[in-house]
């Protein structure tokens, strides 16, 4: 019986308690809250990241890790005032070329050491990371040991993990549950299907925006380099305004973890 309750208390905490974090969230900080995260820092083609790094507000970058580019774009991030996070390559669940993930990524069914060791490795060339997201990952993201493993090296380092939500079937937000650890799952993509026109990327933004203002935060994510570059820059420096006059506070990953961490209760304790 025990056993049952205990069972049904964390089915309940999955369904029941999950939506209630971004109300507590909006009634804490009194603005709903967007973290615009900006993929693909660290590589070869660098397009985008100048206008990305001039655009005013406080946006978060996510650096591939032992890349030529990794340690100077971290420091220049860090350099503008924005965040620096790690953006780490995990495996696809079809076949890709290697050189799409750079030297370190994590593979389904690695061990949890092996993890623990290629996330350390990682950081060490984007210092001063503070938290980290997934560089393509559809694979590993369906993966709930692994995935697991993921999420116990982002408690045990007390960083905030961004499920960027690369495959529809992500099991991310369960282990989350499970692990009893704040969800934060990618609520838009800026460039879906390929699509980098100014245009569309202004219509995602303000997707996530909407989103944002309505469920008390939101999480959008777009990118430098060859999925990105310019045009996302320009449409994200062309609607800081826009999204502050909807009441809705720009924030860091950091920030946005610090506000919803706050408020989330450790059920396992209950
Ligand atoms: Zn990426």
């Amino acid at each position: 019986m025990k056993k049952f309750t205990s069972f049904l208390s964390i089915i309940l905490s999955i369904f029941l308690f999950t939506p209630h974090i971004s109300d507590i969230a909006l009634a804490q900080n009194n603005k709903p809250m967007l973290t615009i995260i900006i993929d693909d820092f660290g590589g070869f083609d660098q397009s985008g990241v100048d206008t990305m790094l001039s655009v005013d507000a406080p946006l978060t970058c996510a650096v591939m890790p032992n890349l030529e580019n990794s340690l100077a774009n971290s420091k220049a991030i860090e350099e503008s005032g924005k965040e620096v996070i790690l953006h780490m390559p995990m495996q696809a669940h079809v076949h890709l070329p290697e050189s799409w993930y750079g030297p370190t990524y994590i593979c389904s069914g690695d061990s949890k050491e092996i993890v623990f060791q290629k996330i350390t490795s990682a950081l060490e060339s984007v210092p001063n990371a503070k938290g980290f997201n997934i560089h393509i990952g559809s694979g590993v993201c369906q993966n709930p040991t692994t995935m697991g493993y993921v999420y116990d090296f982002a408690i045990n380092n007390n960083l905030p993990f961004v499920d960027s939500r690369t495959h529809i079937n992500t099991i991310a937000q369960t282990v989350a549950s499970q692990k009893n650890v704040i969800y934060l799952g990618r609520d838009e993509f800026l460039e879906p299907s390929g699509n980098k026109s100014y245009e569309s990327v202004k219509h995602h933004i303000m997707v996530g925006a909407n989103i944002a203002k309505e469920r008390g935060h939101a999480i959008i994510i777009g990118h430098v380099g060859a999925h990105g570059g310019e045009n996302t820059a320009k449409a994200i420096a062309s609607s800081i305004e826009e999204i502050k006059s909807m009441g809705i506070e720009i924030v860091p990953l950091s920030k946005l973890y610090e506000n919803l961490n706050s408020t989330f209760v450790n059920t396992e304790n209950e």
